[in-house]
């Protein structure tokens, strides 16, 4: 399902140029959980983004089945984004003025085509992992793990091949993080292809693979 291929990636900053990822070859197979770890800065957020498709390499390959990533404009990214990931982040990112009905429907909003189906399908996801009672309320009246449960409906909304989360514990008590994990655990268990990155080895230790980082590199492999 994804094909890095010597994927670099540099930040240029005053007179200094970072090498966030520096020739990254990384295959994941379509139903995988692959755990990313790393001490900061060493290119794990950055990996993530490039697998997303928020950011591209500015060398390399990145093949997404078919669909050559690397090669693509803004536009073209973006429209692979909406319609084939969905991404976690570690501050969960709903909208505070959204109800969390409206925050899961979002990824429809920005997407081309009308789909009469998403709010059926949001309410089911919903109701999936818990959150049924508490979908009229705002993301203000609902504790950190709720609102992350509610994070990744909204990230399964356009039932993406590819479910990427960046810390999506680091924010959580220790109960709410081990509520949260398995349902990723759960999600994967039923063929959803997960990539996460993780500070946690017990979180790694769900994963098929841990690979871990150093310096934009893969330094060491666990499976
Ligand atoms: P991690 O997620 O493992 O902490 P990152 O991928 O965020 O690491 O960052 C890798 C390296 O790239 C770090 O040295 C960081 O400072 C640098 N970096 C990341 N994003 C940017 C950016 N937008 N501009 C400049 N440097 C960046
Ligand atoms: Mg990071």
């Amino acid at each position: 399902m994804i094909e890095l291929n010597q994927v670099r990636k540099t930040y240029r900053q005053g007179g200094n140029e970072i090498r966030a990822l520096d020739g990254i070859d990384l295959h994941v197979g379509s139903g995988e959980f692959v755990a990313i770890m790393g001490p900061s800065g060493s290119g794990k957020s950055t990996l993530l983004n490039v697998l997303g498709a928020l950011d591209r390499p500015d060398q390399g390959r990145y093949l997404l089945d078919k669909d050559e990533i690397s090669a693509m404009g803004d536009d073209a990214a973006s429209d692979i984004r909406n319609r084939r990931i969905g991404f976690v982040f570690q501050s969960f990112h709903l909208l505070p003025r959204l109800t969390v009905l409206e925050n899961v429907l979002l990824p429809q909003r920005y997407s081309k085509s009308h789909d009469a189906s998403a709010e059926q399908r949001a309410r089911q996801l919903l109701e999936r992992i818990g959150l049924a009672k508490r979908m009229d309320h705002l993301p203000g009246e609902l504790s950190g793990g709720q609102l992350q449960r509610a994070a990744i409906a909204r990230a399964l909304l356009n039932q993406p091949a590819l479910l990427l989360a960046d810390e999506p514990t680091g924010n959580l008590d220790s109960k709410s993080a081990a509520d949260v994990l398995s349902l990723l655990a759960e999600l994967n268990a039923a063929g959803q292809t997960l990539v996460l990155v993780t500070h946690d080895p017990v979180i790694a230790a769900k994963a098929q693979r841990t690979i871990h980082l150093a310096d934009g590199r893969i330094v060491e492999v666990q499976a």
